[in-house]
């Protein structure tokens, strides 16, 4: 049987462009097809972006840090039009780059929405093609509540390239996308209201985290709101009024949700070509990433195992390592780190305490330091930083990370390779200390 390509790749973000430039370079014909821009959400819409801006707004608070190192800082002003034409520069850029990495390894790119036709067979537009493999990486797209006036609300997608800096604006939801947002729009100046349904923000993560950066969010003057969710928005011609569960209302420019984004798989054909989905749409794969139907594999959001940039990579590149390189590979999900940039960071990696009681039956050590990070010290910041490690006490092995305070992004990715190596507690305290830093508390917490 011969086909047009031997990989078919549906979505060009960062788990499809891997798995085309790698099956291409074991010598496979590659086509991806993008709707978009090729780079996908992270690139596009996503990390990249929202990082620029997480760093745009880390500096009203850096100015007011450099008073107390002697600094006259003098009158600053923020123009968000700047940043965000600087910002959409860098993501042309970006775009471009991706754009020359598929090209230089041969991989053909197709402007246009991909349809799954049939086990071998995909259509873009009125133009059919036939491949040995196809590969599903169309990754996720924001979901929102259905309530009424909902279509006045917004997702990170638009919030993006607001085309004015909103004097107020609501966020709901309390995720990562939610508290990197408040903290974005926090240190721009705006005036941010977030709302959470439930009792702490960031559910699923370490309770200390959880009530260490409600803390340090509220401190930074975010109104952060738990127990509370909106039943119905009015437009009005500012923005938006919010009528909310506890019977108030609220007024704002915009209201942004990220209330979780859910796989894309609406209208791709998926379930006609046979491949199963889950209640949640999303495409079912086993350790390999192959679905229900043998020639049609998938990575990425559009699995979702785990919606992470670095997840989506590693699953791209073992499919192409397992179909067209010979080698078998399945990307492992365990003890991955990860961070939040909300303001302070978070990083984690590994089992919060109330996983690790439950997994060891309440036989853990936990160590635990909290501290003011010494840039704060002059700087006149109460801001505080907390680290903590939790050992299972049988093997002594450390089974959790978590950090929040500056640089814990940056501190998380070494002890991950710590904690993804099953260290223990004693080879942690081992290690020779870096002074003065905060990643030091990590080898110093007896
Ligand atoms: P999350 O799943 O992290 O958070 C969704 C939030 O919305 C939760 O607080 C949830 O509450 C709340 N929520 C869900 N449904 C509703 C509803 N109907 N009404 C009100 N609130 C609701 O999703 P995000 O959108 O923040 O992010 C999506 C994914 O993207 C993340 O899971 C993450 O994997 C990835 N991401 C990673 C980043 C990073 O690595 N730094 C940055 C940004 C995104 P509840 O807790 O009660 O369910």
């Amino acid at each position: 049987m011969s086909y047009d390509y031997d990989l078919f790749v549906i979505g060009a973000g960062s788990g499809g462009v891997r798995a085309s430039r790698i099956a291409s370079s074991y010598g496979a014909k590659v086509a991806v097809a993008e709707e978009y821009r090729i780079g996908g959400t992270c690139v596009i819409r996503g990390c990249v972006p929202k990082k620029l801006l997480v760093y745009a707004s880390g500096f009203s608070k850096d100015f007011k840090l450099a008073e107390g190192y002697g600094w006259t800082v003098g009158e600053t002003s923020f123009s968000w039009e700047t940043l965000i034409e600087r910002k959409d520069a860098e993501i042309d850029r970006l775009n471009g780059l991706y754009i020359n990495t598929l090209s230089n390894a041969g991989v053909e790119m197709i402007e246009g929405r991909a349809l799954v036709t049939g086990p071998n067979s995909v259509r873009v537009g009125d133009q059919e093609y036939s491949a040995k493999y196809i590969l599903i990486a169309v990754g996720g797209w924001p979901m929102m509540p259905d309530l009424p006036g909902i279509e006045h609300a917004v997702s990170s997608n638009e919030a993006l390239h607001f085309e004015k800096q909103p004097d107020h604006i609501v966020i709901v939801g309390g995720g990562y996308i939610a508290v990197e947002f408040a903290g974005i729009f926090n240190g721009m100046g705006s005036q941010v209201t977030q709302l959470y349904r439930g009792e702490q923000i960031l559910r699923g993560f370490d309770t200390d985290l959880q009530h260490s950066l409600a803390t340090e969010m509220k401190a930074r003057g975010i109104d952060l709101r738990t127990s509370l969710n909106v039943t119905k928005i009015d437009k009005t011609e500012k923005g938006v009024i919010l009528h909310l569960t506890d019977g108030t209302t609220l007024e704002a420019d915009a209201v942004m949700y990220a209330t979780g984004r859910a796989p894309k798989t609406d209208g791709l054909g998926l379930q006609d070509a046979g491949v199963a989905l889950d209640k949640a749409q999303a495409v079912i794969v086993d350790e390999y990433g192959k679905t229900s139907v043998d020639s049609i594999y998938a990575v990425g959001d559009v699995t979702n195992r785990v919606q992470l940039t670095p997840v989506a990579i590693k699953e791209g590149h073992a499919f192409a390592n397992t179909v067209f390189g010979n080698m078998p590979s399945s990307p492992e999900h365990d003890a991955i780190p990860s961070a939040i940039f909300s303001q302070p960071p978070i990083g984690t990696v590994g089992l919060t305490e109330a996983q690790a009681f439950e997994k060891y039956n309440g036989k853990i050590k936990v160590f635990k330091s909290g501290f003011k990070p010494m840039k704060h010290t002059l700087g006149g910041s109460e801001e505080r930083a907390l680290t903590k490690l939790i050992v299972a006490e049988e093997t002594d092995v450390v089974v959790g990370a978590h950090m929040i305070g500056l640089d814990a992004a940056e501190i998380m990715q070494g002890i991950g390779i710590a904690v993804k190596a099953g260290l223990t507690k004693a080879q942690f305290d081992a290690t020779v200390a870096i002074h003065p830093s905060s990643a030091e508390e990590f080898v110093l917490m007896r």
